[in-house]
């Protein structure tokens, strides 16, 4: 809690705002607007691999090898050339040595002989097609007979380069490394890799009435929730998170900690005091220090949001302004702020993939507005996917959130949904 009295708001604050900045936007058009502003020059850095995961690949990965290098078994079995057995008789073939992985078999395999095989291992020259064990129809110490129809030419063979071929692009710049990735990578004998630098994110809270944790609870004060959930998004992001504490509404202090914030940021990220007629002094310091528009959203939650860049000597940084309330702090991250990031840190953008299920509950919606309510999804007795709300909907109830595992979006045109009708739903778990 901050003491001292409580700054006095008059209608000075709306009316330093321009006229077009508190304009209606959709969502869409919001999201255009700070994709053109979302830019920062590109910074790379080499890293091993193992320090790689969740990192933006920085240029286009050229494969130098191919993945298998050679043919090799796909089973344990017998290698031999399928032009040596009959289509209307069994075959047998004379085994003459044997190939494990790591051990080839060094020789001309020739018609009416097979060799022993192991997964993995190089076929040998003159061999196109393996038979696992379990097909053949005899085999001794010395020969092995194929039943009559052994299979295609081919069969249980791995050709090499069928993973990936020698000069194709293995990965592609921007992609955000994952488990797979740096398996792939490692396949290729890399041990290291060009990836972009991280991206610097300052953030605070403000509000007289916001409590740090640890801070004796007083009455009317909340304790700071949006730091911790900032932090969370920011981590999943990959982000270097620069975390400014609380900031009370006092001019003087918003001022240095927006200064501070962009002397060590390429973005800064605020909760609380951009809406009108709150105890806005974010607002008027934010104008005061760059160039700020104050939008109304046509989303729910998340109505109020600063967007733009402020400076401090020649340093600048893009700011976002949130509304203070922890879900639509949530919300705004989720569906404006983190593809700005991405973009920004130089990786491919990955919107939320909708998926369709059908609403157990009718959902009150206007049309002329997005609108996210946070969704239990899961899969019902009939095998369909199935979405309920998780209880009251108030942007200030984060335990909804928690309690989520989606987002349900009801799009700008939408209107009221009933009951067994489908919605889109985004899954939490790939946005966080
Ligand atoms: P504001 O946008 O500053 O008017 O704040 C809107 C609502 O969100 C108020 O009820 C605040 O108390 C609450 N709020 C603002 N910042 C935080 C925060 N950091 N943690 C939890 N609640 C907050
Ligand atoms: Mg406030």
């Amino acid at each position: 809690m901050h003491s001292g009295p409580h700054p006095v708001h008059t209608s000075s604050c709306a009316s330093s705002v321009k006229a077009d900045e508190t304009a209606l936007h959709s969502l869409n058009e919001a999201k255009e607007k700070i994709a053109s502003l979302s830019r920062r020059k590109s910074a790379h850095e080499t890293l091993a691999l193992t320090a790689a995961l969740g990192r933006v690949l920085a240029q286009d990965l050229i494969s130098p090898i191919d993945v298998p290098a050679h043919d090799n078994a796909a089973m344990d079995g017998y290698a031999f050339a399928s032009s040596a057995a009959s289509a209307t008789d069994e075959t047998t073939l004379r085994i003459i040595g044997s190939a494990l992985a790591g051990a080839p078999f060094h020789g001309q395999v020739n018609n009416g002989e097979c060799i022993r095989i192991m997964t993995g291992a190089v076929m040998p020259s003159g061999c196109d097609s393996v038979i696992p064990y379990e097909q053949l129809s005899l085999q001794t110490d010395t020969h092995i007979t194929l039943p009559v129809h052994v299979g295609h030419p081919g069969a249980h063979r791995r050709l090499r380069g069928e993973d990936l071929q020698c000069g194709c692009i293995a990965l592609k710049k921007g992609r955000i490394l994952t488990p797979a990735d740096l398996g792939l990578l490692a396949s290729l004998g890399l041990t290291e890799i060009r990836v972009e630098t991280r991206l610097r994110v300052a953030f605070f809270s403000t509000g007289d009435e916001i409590l740090a944790q640890g801070e004796a609870s007083e009455h009317g004060c909340v304790y700071d929730s949006n730091r911790y959930t900032l932090l969370g998004m920011l981590n999943r992001l990959d982000c270097i998170a620069i975390d400014l504490g609380i900031i009370p509404d006092d001019a003087a202090q918003l001022e240095s900690a927006f200064r501070a914030a962009c002397q060590q940021a390429d973005v800064i990220i605020t909760s609380g005091g951009v809406s009108q007629g709150s105890a806005d002094l974010t607002r008027l310091t934010m104008s005061k220090l760059g160039d700020i528009a104050f939008w109304q959203i046509a989303m729910r939650p998340g109505r109020p949001m600063a967007f733009g860049k402020i400076h401090d000597d020649t340093q600048s940084a893009l700011l976002f302004g949130l509304p203070g309330n922890p879900v639509a702090v949530m919300t705004s991250f989720y569906f404006l702020v983190r593809p700005a990031l991405l973009k920004m840190m130089g990786a491919e953008l990955t919107e939320p993939l909708l998926i369709p299920a059908v609403t157990t509950t009718q959902l009150d919606k206007k049309s002329g507005r997005t609108e996210f309510q946070r969704g239990i999804l899961k899969r019902n007795l009939r095998g369909q996917l199935e979405v309920s709300v998780t209880g009251t909907q108030g942007s200030g109830i984060l335990r909804s959130m928690s309690e989520a595992n989606c987002m349900i979006v009801l799009h700008h045109h939408q209107d009221q949904v009933q009951a067994g009708e489908v919605v889109d739903v985004a899954l939490f778990e790939g946005l966080i």
